[in-house]
This record gives structure tokens, C-alpha cells and sequence, in this order.
């Protein structure tokens, strides 16, 4: 009885604070990629008002990102599959990207296990109306590691 009263509290407090970091930047958004190959979330949803988002991204893995690394890339839902295939003919040196790839909205560094990295993503050129994913561009990932980004 003692110890699940002690679960309980411990529960409402980790809550609390995930609502209140979550208050205090809206414009934020955390990533979690794991060695599964698969990310923590399948939407961001970002607030209209943002104008800029913060995208972090923490690899929960141990393997080095040679062999299973992580982005986070944002597209158009329609360009994704050309932008992960330039992506690879780019390599890892470029973080699976090509560079300047004006369909690309941002991305992060290609991270390995237990690194984290962060990049702030500019949303002047996203439109409500139309359909963008995330996805990791890392060979082979982009068909399970993906999600859907949006404003709303
Ligand atoms: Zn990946």
C-alpha cells in the first residue's frame, strides 16, 4: 500500500512537469529515436503562432551513427521520398540530406546512440493547408520512421 501511494505521487509530479515544460515552450518539440528504428511520437503538432520551432532530438539507442543513426527531416509529404533518396547519394557526411535542399523545411544532424542535438527550424514557407511528414533519412528508415507534421 505504501509503495504504490509513493507510485501514485511520483506519477503526478513527473505530469505536472511534462505540462508545464510543455506550457512554457509551445514552440518546442522533442524527439525520440531509439534503436528499434522508431520514433517516440508519430505527429508534431506544431501552434500556427509559432514562427520558429526548436526541433531536439535525443537518439535513445547505443549504437554508433555509422550504424544506426537518427535525423529528424520535414518535407512536404510529397517530396519525402526524393528528398530521403538525394539524401542517401548525399551520405552521412551531409546527415543524409543534400545540401540546400529547398524541399526541405530543416533537419537535424544525424545523431548516434546517447547523443542529442537541437536545431531551430524557421516555418515561414509552411502552409496549414498542405500535408508534411517527418522522417528520418537515414538508409532504410524513412519507410518506418516517420510521422506527420503539421501546424494547427
Ligand atoms: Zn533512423
Amino acid at each position: 500500500m505504501l509503495k504504490m501511494s509513493g507510485f501514485v505521487i511520483v506519477t503526478s509530479i513527473a505530469s505536472g512537469f511534462f505540462a508545464s515544460s510543455a506550457f512554457a515552450g509551445a514552440c518546442d518539440v522533442n524527439v525520440e529515436a531509439t534503436a528499434a528504428m522508431a520514433f517516440n511520437v508519430k505527429e508534431i503538432a506544431v501552434p500556427k503562432t509559432c514562427k520558429e520551432i526548436t526541433l531536439n532530438l535525443k537518439n535513445t539507442g547505443t549504437m554508433a551513427k555509422a550504424v544506426m543513426g537518427h535525423n529528424v527531416v520535414i518535407s512536404k509529404t510529397s517530396d519525402m521520398q526524393a528528398v530521403i533518396t538525394d539524401g542517401i547519394s548525399a551520405g552521412l557526411a551531409s546527415n543524409y540530406v543534400k545540401p540546400k535542399d529547398a524541399r526541405v523545411v530543416g533537419h537535424t544532424a544525424v545523431i548516434g546512440g546517447g547523443e542529442s542535438t537541437s536545431v531551430k527550424i524557421k516555418l515561414a514557407n509552411v502552409k496549414a493547408a498542405d500535408s508534411y511528414s517527418f522522417y528520418c533519412s537515414f538508409p532504410g528508415h524513412g519507410s518506418v520512421m516517420k510521422g506527420v507534421f503539421k501546424l494547427v
